[in-house]
């Protein structure tokens, strides 16, 4: 134990020449560096009383090596942000923990002049009075889904828990038992359900529902019928589920209403590109639901946001709860919500928005970006082995969940560094570069990875290259 009285005290190591050094050239105060600095000996006692520093090795120079090396490191990590870019290139457009869409040119640019001033947010330029943040993209969502109205909250999770509580609180909701699914490990159906004090009545089975079933489990107590997108899982063999034109037919008969959740609803036709059986929010408008729900930053391509389009008379309804307030959007999102929008009317989405472009985009794009890395590679180094080979790519986020996009993926090893470290080096960048791992091997999907990206991309291969030289 007499380690422990080699580590030097705070008050010694201020007069350092290391601990001189960082109070010249950091922008951080010398009461900050010094609560560091007795946080990192405090974390070396620790490792040294729990035995996890090979004691023979140790004196007083190591340990004051050890304190500052590991400063430095608290420094570094200072200086990076909690919310960094990353450059993905796992070819999952839209990754749940990549945050999702990434947003056009447009929309960053009208978020940036947004933010830089003051702006129009509550505020009727004509007439100089007060306006409502609901008129800012409920207009465009009219003109694209022909709906009745429209309004934003925070997420289509916000945007579920709103219908059930304004229309449905304290009554029964009818719901298939095929789609009472649970999305990215946090959000459940059944749950969201309790939470808005509408009671759950599951009908059918898990592959199987009829009409019959929905119409059997209507009572008194009937508040409203939902249909939910099963998003990330789907049930092979015998099944059968209502679709929402029945439905609808089902909710005019009883005269209850009827709203389903479509998790990512798509305003662009990615059938019409051979890419998935996702119907759009227009056609779903058109089959006379009364409610519908979808994300911001799903298929749209725009930013978080939980979008509900339908009935006049029901959006209305939703505009004027208590909840409304609670879950309201920023200018942020509404800004983003515009020029994104704006894309579409334009007629520009395939080109301007990123999720859009890069989920049709074709494999010939992917293998010509594949082939220029890897020719930019082999020219500059001769200790990676690259292949490129056919794959799929996924679209993500809980959408299309058995659609697979042709793709073309490049795996790459390295004379000396495993596919591990290869991607924990790649991880470390300024501007990290996530990859997926085989065995073997790292695997990059450039339909993720614009041009630019690319070519950073490049240089971070070859300084790898360079370190082990
Ligand atoms: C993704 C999804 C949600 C949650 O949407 P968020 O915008 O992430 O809150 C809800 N329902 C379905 C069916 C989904 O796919």
């Amino acid at each position: 134990m007499n380690v422990l009285s080699q580590i030097p005290a705070v008050h010694q190591l201020k007069k350092h020449d290391r601990f001189l050094e960082l109070i010249t050239v950091l922008d951080v105060s010398e009461q900050v560096l010094t609560d560091w600095l007795s946080e990192q000996i405090d974390v070396v006692r620790n490792r040294v009383i729990n035995n996890e520093l090979n004691h023979e090795a140790l004196n007083r120079e190591k340990l004051i090596v050890l304190i500052f090396d590991q400063l430095n490191e608290k420094i570094h990590s200072f200086y990076r942000n909690n919310l960094q870019g990353v450059i993905n290139a796992t070819g999952v457009v839209l990754h749940t923990n990549l945050g999702r869409a990434r947003l056009s040119k447009q929309a960053i640019e009208h978020i940036h002049k947004t933010a830089s001033s003051y702006s129009t947010l509550e505020y009727n330029i004509q007439t100089g009075t007060r306006g409502s943040r609901h008129d800012i993209v409920e207009e465009y969502f009219k003109q694209l889904t022909h709906a009745e109205s429209a309004m934003v909250v925070n997420n289509n999770a916000a945007a579920v828990y709103l219908v059930l509580k304004a229309i449905a609180s304290g009554g029964e909701v009818i719901v298939s038992r095929g789609e009472l699914v649970e999305i990215g490990g946090s959000f459940r159906i059944s749950e969201i359900m309790e939470e808005s004090q509408a009671t759950l009545i599951d009908v059918g089975t898990t592959n199987k529902t009829h009409v019959s079933d929905y119409e059997k489990a209507i009572t008194e107590q009937t508040a409203l019928l939902m249909k939910v997108h099963k998003s990330n899982f789907k049930v092979i063999g015998f099944t059968e589920e209502v679709d929402t034109d029945d439905l609808v037919h089902v909710s005019r008969q009883h005269d209850i209403p009827i709203y389903e959740d479509l998790g990512s609803g798509t305003l662009f036709d990615f059938q019409k590109e051979n890419v998935g059986a996702e119907p759009t929010v227009q056609a779903k408008v058109k089959s006379g639901i009364d409610l519908l729900s979808f994300s911001g930053d799903k298929l749209l391509g725009g930013p978080q946001a939980g979008i509900i389009v339908g009935k006049k008379m029901f959006i209305d309804k939703l505009k004027r709860h208590q909840l409304a307030r609670v879950l309201r959007v920023d200018k942020f999102t509404l800004a983003g919500l515009e020029a994104t929008l704006k894309s579409y009317i334009r007629g520009q989405e395939r080109n301007d928005i990123p999720t859009i472009h890069d989920i049709i985009a074709s494999s010939q794009s992917v293998w010509e970006k594949a082939t220029k890395f890897v020719e930019k590679l082999n020219r500059a180094s001769t200790s990676f082995i690259c292949d490129i080979k056919p794959g799929k790519s996924k679209v993500g986020g809980g959408t299309m969940p058995d659609e697979e996009i042709d793709t073309y993926i490049v795996d790459v090893k390295h004379d000396f560094y495993n596919s591990e470290e290869l991607s924990v080096k790649l991880r470390c960048f300024k501007n990290p570069i996530i990859v997926r791992v085989k065995s073997e091997a790292v695997l990059l999907d450039f339909r993720t990875v614009n041009d630019e990206e690319l070519e950073q991309v490049i240089k971070a291969f070859l300084q790898i290259d360079m370190e082990n030289l």
